[in-house]
């Protein structure tokens, strides 16, 4: 049986695919269909955008699929950037400037407490959302980027019982912990009994 991943990132792509590696279906990229048109995200929750995401990519690829959105949610600035993650500092800005925007308004801040949440969701083309589970890791924002490895705020975020920022990790250390990987770890019993679902009609 096969299963989409909707993400164009490969290395994404190759997290996920690590974390359900147990699983008895072939894991396809989104990103091997060049013709998929892009998919905005611009509904107000993270559930709306990930059912988005895999229902229209589902539809699409006439196959079940599965997708995720995150959010990094801020408790000193009322939960900013929160589902507005990816573009913090504007349209088409990079990584980098939303971390410079973020450490720039936590200057003067005390508390530095924020959380990232992931919906990760799987759907069928004809029969829409199965299901979904939620992933979360809280944790502190310190005021100087630390590490290299990552992407996105990695490198100012220390997760709750480490001392070191995701950025620091290595990358298996933060694919088993973070919000990610526990919202699709959430995930696999829900793919497992679709799985065995699917493969008793056909
Ligand atoms: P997406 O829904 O996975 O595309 O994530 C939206 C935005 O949240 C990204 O563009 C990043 O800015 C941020 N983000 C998501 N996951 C992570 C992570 O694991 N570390 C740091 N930032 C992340």
């Amino acid at each position: 049986m096969k299963l989409v991943i909707a993400t164009r990132n490969k290395n994404k792509y190759l997290e996920l695919k690590e974390i359900l590696k147990d699983l008895d279906c072939e894991l396809i990229f989104a990103g091997d269909y060049p013709n998929l048109p892009e998919i905005e995200e611009d509904a107000e929750t993270l559930l709306e955008n990930a059912s988005k995401k895999a229902v229209e990519t589902a539809i699409l690829l006439n196959l079940p699929c599965m997708a995720d959105d995150t959010g990094f949610f801020v408790r000193s600035l009322n939960n900013e950037p929160g589902v507005s993650a990816a573009r913090y500092a504007g349209e088409n800005c990079s990584y980098e400037d939303n971390v410079n925007k973020l450490l720039l308004e936590l200057k003067d801040k005390e508390d530095r407490y924020a959380c990232f949440k992931t919906i990760s969701i799987l759907a069928h083309p004809i029969k829409g959302v199965i299901d979904y589970a939620v992933g979360e890791m809280c944790g502190n924002i310190i005021s100087e980027k630390r590490g290299v490895s990552g992407f996105g705020y990695d490198p100012v975020f220390i997760p709750d019982g480490y001392d070191i920022t995701y950025s620091e990790m290595p990358d298996t250390l933060k694919n088993q912990i973070s919000h990610r990987a526990i919202a699709f770890q959430k995930l696999i019993p829900i793919l497992r009994k679709f799985i065995k679902e699917e493969d008793l009609n056909d």
